[in-house]
This record gives C-alpha cells, structure tokens and sequence, in this order.
C-alpha cells in the first residue's frame, strides 16, 4: 500500500519526531536543573529566615528579662525611697521634691571636693566659709543650682 512517496514523507516525518524529542528533552533537562537551583534558592532563604527568627526570638527573650529586671528593681527602689522619705522631715522632702522635679530629677548632690555634684561647678571662697562656719544638721544648697548639698569626709570642707 505504501508508495515511495509516502515512505519518503513517513521517513521524513521520523526524522522530525526525533529532532522534535531532542530538543523536548533538553527542554525538559533545563527545566529541571532550574527546579533544582529553585529548591536550593529555596531552602537557603528558609534556612536564612530559621536564623533571623532565632536572633529575634533571642532579643525578644533578653530584652524581657531586662525588663522584668527593671521592674524589680524599679520597685526595690521605690520601696527603699519610701522608707527614707519617712525618716525625712516633711519641709525638708518637700523642698527636696520641689527642687528635684525643677532640677531635672535631682534635688540632692554630694559637695565633693567643694563641687556641687549636681552642676559640676565648684564653690567659690565665700560660699565654703558660710557652709564650713553652719550647723552640721543645717540644710545648705547651692548657690548655681539651688540644689541641697550633702556634705561628707570628702566635701573639702
Ligand atoms: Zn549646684
């Protein structure tokens, strides 16, 4: 039934198949190789986002506990104060309160080496003579500032 014609098309279409599956199969090479690279791509990201979770879980986890010890310490503190402010005269913690929310947060400074702790300058001549020559249960502040000086051994007194 075949004549050479229809061999010669048939051999021809053979032919043309297989070029046709050569290049199907390079195709499907290809695309596999980019799967592949794909996955890899892929599994280094996750692998990338498993480590950044970790750090943030870890900063997550430090800065709770830093903060729960803050606020232990934040009461300790204000429990402490509480006691002393007790003991304190009630003009003498209310100027000290007063001077304190005007001072920025601190109402007392150590006389150190006669410098008020609490503006860093130093006392002149006059002002060390009139501390020197009060009573050692005397309120005495500073003249810059206006902040209660508390005098020690180091005062320079
Ligand atoms: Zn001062």
């Amino acid at each position: 039934m075949s004549s050479p014609k229809d061999l010669e098309n048939l051999q021809r279409e053979i032919v043309s198949l297989a070029k046709r599956q050569g290049d199907l199969e390079e195709i499907v090479l290809e695309v596999m190789e980019r799967r592949e690279s794909a996955q890899e791509r892929v599994s280094e990201l996750t692998g990338r986002v498993s480590a950044v979770q970790a750090k943030a879980d870890d900063a997550t986890a430090r800065r709770d506990a830093a903060q729960g010890e803050l606020d232990a310490e934040a009461a300790s503190v204000t429990k402490e104060r509480e006691l002393i402010a007790g003991s304190v005269p009630d003009d003498l913690l209310k100027l000290y309160d007063r001077l304190r929310e005007k001072q920025g947060g601190i109402g007392a400074a150590r006389l150190h080496q006669r410098r008020c702790e609490g503006c860093r300058l130093e006392l002149d001549v006059t002002e060390v003579n009139e501390i020197r020559a009060s009573a050692p249960d005397k309120v005495v502040r500073c003249e810059n500032c206006s902040r209660i000086l508390v005098r020690t051994s180091e005062s320079g007194l």
